[in-house]
């Protein structure tokens, strides 16, 4: 897995987020994909407080024990919430503008790394993926590269929350049947490439994993998994520990 953090000409939804932070409103998120059509992500939606978080961010966060790691966390929502809570967490992302808004948003532990370098320590008690935080695996067949690197960064004992959707309703027809082809790639997984103003971010893999799947995957990297929350659209919150 690369390890690498993102270049600041290359990062549009930093960019974004950091745009916003400093003068209150963003120009439009473009969202392209080769799947689907063009869509946009709303920037204010990344600055949600708990109140706006959907049931499971808001489960994830009550749960959230010890020594907390936010993952992707982008404009640092949930670790805002989780200091206001008087809870300890270090934020990481690989954008270094998200960082920076994170800091002046007073984020007090934030580290612009890569989930994959080595040099992030490990023996966190929580670890979080919100949004969606297991598609940066990419690909299904990358996603125990993944879950065992999270496991690594555990404690014993320690607790991995991350929410998902299955997006099987993109291919349901009027009768409410679906269209999948078991021979096609896993449905879940996607390419995405966003850009905002004049600047263009590369495409890159994103997942999305349906509960049985995640939960198939967790155990083949010995790791139990829960169904924490089932939201009302196809989506969840898991929690994994080790065996
Ligand atoms: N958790 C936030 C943001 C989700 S967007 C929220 O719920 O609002 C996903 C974030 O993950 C982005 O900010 C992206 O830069 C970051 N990210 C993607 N791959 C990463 C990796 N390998 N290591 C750390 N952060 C990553």
């Amino acid at each position: 897995m690369n390890c690498k953090t993102l270049s600041p000409d290359r990062d549009p939804m930093g960019r974004a987020i950091l745009d916003f932070q400093q003068t209150g409103k963003a120009g439009r998120l473009r969202v392209l994909s080769t799947m689907f059509d063009e869509d946009e992500m709303p920037v204010e939606h990344l600055f949600r407080d708990l109140s706006d978080m959907p049931v499971q961010e808001q489960k994830a966060l009550s749960l959230a024990n010890g020594r907390i790691l936010d993952i992707g966390a982008g404009a640092g929502c949930h670790s805002l919430a989780l200091q206001a809570m008087g809870k300890e967490v270090k934020a990481i992302d690989i954008s270094p503008l998200s960082c920076e808004a994170m800091r002046l948003r007073g984020v007090r532990d934030v580290e612009c790394v890569n989930v994959f370098d080595p040099s992030l320590p490990d023996g966190y008690d929580t670890i979080l993926l919100m949004m969606n935080g297991a598609g940066m695996a990419g690909k299904v067949a990358r996603t125990p590269v993944l879950l065992r690197r999270l496991k690594q960064l555990l404690s014993e004992g320690g607790q991995i929350l991350m929410d998902s959707s299955d997006l099987k309703y993109i291919y349901e027809d009027e009768d409410g049947n679906f269209e999948i082809d078991p021979d096609e790639d896993y449905y879940g997984e996607v390419d995405f490439q966003m850009i905002y103003k004049e600047v263009k971010g590369d495409s890159f893999d994103w997942l999305y994993l349906d509960y049985p799947l995640l939960s198939t995957l967790a155990e083949s990297c010995g790791l139990n998994c829960e169904r924490i929350v089932e939201g009302n659209h196809y989506d969840y919150l898991a929690r994994l520990t080790k065996k």
